[in-house]
């Protein structure tokens, strides 16, 4: 079973994100900021794939990113941006940081299904 960490401050986005993941058959895992994703991701081995928003408290999902980035353990995780914002100097930025695959807000659920399956087929 595939492993997906999602890290995102609304708690409204969690659940739904994990209602369609664990539906598709995905184990599930949350991280409520940037902080927090990190050591979720610490915290249980094997995640396959990570889902991450941009504007969170504490630490935001950019500098998450950049952080996993960096980290021999983790850089080869694909990571997939959810967020709102869409300007070209945040994606940019992601690119920098590793990040993967960009959808924006409010996303559609076949759409998300179908790049996750390339990205962790
Ligand atoms: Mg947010």
């Amino acid at each position: 079973m595939k492993r997906i960490l999602i890290v995102d401050d609304s708690e409204t986005i969690r659940n739904q994100l994990r209602r369609l993941l664990e539906g598709k058959g995905y184990e599930v895992f949350e991280g409520v900021d940037g902080q927090n994703g990190f050591e979720q991701l610490r915290a249980h081995k094997g995640v396959n794939l990570i889902i991450c928003d941009v504007n969170m408290p504490n630490v935001d999902g950019l500098t998450m990113c950049g952080k996993i980035h960096l980290d021999q353990d983790y850089k080869s995780i694909p990571i997939l941006m959810l967020t709102t914002e869409s300007s070209a100097e945040l994606k940019s930025r992601g690119k920098a940081a590793g990040v993967t695959a960009w959808i924006t807000k409010p996303f559609d659920a076949e759409r998300l299904i179908a790049v996750l399956q390339k990205l962790i087929p």
